[in-house]
C-alpha cells in the first residue's frame, strides 16, 4: 500500500552503514516512522530529503506492517538553522514535543503547521526565541486538549487585575481579592500574551509584544505548565537552557 503526503522529518537515526529510519510529521498520518534505504549513499536522491527538518512531499511505502520510504522531494529545508546553535536546539526541542504531543494515524495539520512557522520564524529571526519557545509550547499543549481556563477569575469573573494568579494545577486564573494563596503571580501582560496564544488564529499567535523581562517570565510559566501535564524531561530542553544566553 502506498501513502502520499507531505511532512517534516523530526528525527533521524543511522541504522546501518546507508539506511537510517525516520519519524516523519505528516499533514495526513501523524508521526510515521519509516526506514529510508540507501539513504547515504553519495549519489542517492533522498539524502536531502529525509534529513533533519527537511519539508518534503513523501511517498510512503507500507508492506508488513512497516513504512518505508518509496520517494521524497524536498520542499524547504530550513538550512539556516545550522548557522546558529540556540536555534537548533530550540528547533531540537519543537521536534521532540511534536513526537510527544502529534497523534499517529491521523490527520495533523495543525501540529504540522505550527512547526513550519516557528522554523521559518527562527530561520528569519523575526522574533525572540523565548517567544517562540512559549508561543510553541502552550499551542501544542491547546492543540492537544490542555487549553488553560484563563480568561477570567475563576470565582468573581473579574476580567483583568494588575496581577493575577495562574494555577497551573487546575488551569484556572484568579484576581488580586480573590487570591487563596495557591498560583503564581503574573503581571497582566503576561496573562494577556497567554490568552493571546490560546485563542488567535494561527496566523496571529505570534502577533505580540512583551518586555524581555515578560517574555522570560511567559516562557517560564508555559514550560513548567508543559513539564506538569507531560510528567516527564526533555533532553532537548535541558540541553537548550544549558545553552541559552
Ligand atoms: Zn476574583
Amino acid at each position: 500500500m502506498s501513502l502520499n503526503t507531505q511532512g517534516i522529518v523530526i528525527r533521524e537515526q543511522t541504522l546501518k552503514e546507508n539506511d537510517r529510519i525516520i519519524s516523519v510529521l505528516t499533514k495526513n498520518q501523524g508521526v510515521i516512522r519509516a526506514y529510508v534505504f540507501g539513504a547515504k549513499k553519495l549519489q542517492s536522491k533522498m539524502s536531502a530529503s529525509t534529513q533533519l527538518f527537511a519539508f518534503s512531499d513523501f511517498g510512503f511505502n507500507l508492506r508488513n506492517g512497516f513504512y518505508s520510504v518509496e520517494h521524497a522531494m524536498p520542499k524547504e529545508m530550513f538550512f539556516e538553522l545550522r548557522n546558529d546553535i540556540e536555534s537548533l536546539a530550540l528547533a531540537q526541542y519543537f521536534a521532540q514535543l511534536e513526537e510527544e504531543f502529534a497523534p499517529s494515524s491521523e490527520k495533523c495539520e495543525e501540529f504540522l503547521r505550527l512547526m513550519l512557522n516557528c522554523l521559518h520564524i527562527l530561520c528569519k529571526k523575526k522574533r525572540p526565541l523565548s517567544q517562540l519557545k512559549a508561543v510553541f509550547e502552550m499551542r501544542i499543549l491547546c492543540l492537544s486538549g490542555y487549553m488553560p481556563d484563563i480568561m477570567m477569575c475563576k470565582n468573581c469573573g473579574k476580567y483583568e487585575d494588575s496581577v493575577m494568579y495562574f494555577n497551573k494545577t487546575e488551569t484556572t486564573l484568579c484576581c488580586k481579592d480573590c487570591y487563596d494563596g495557591v498560583g503564581t503571580a503574573l503581571e497582566i501582560g503576561v496573562i494577556q500574551a497567554m490568552r493571546h496564544i490560546c485563542y488567535s488564529d494561527h496566523e496571529k499567535i505570534f502577533n505580540f509584544t512583551l518586555s524581555d523581562k515578560g517574555l522570560k517570565t511567559l516562557s517560564k510559566i508555559t514550560e513548567e505548565y508543559l513539564l506538569l501535564k507531560t510528567k516527564r524531561t526533555f533532553k532537548t530542553l535541558d540541553f537548550y537552557n544549558s545553552i541559552k544566553q
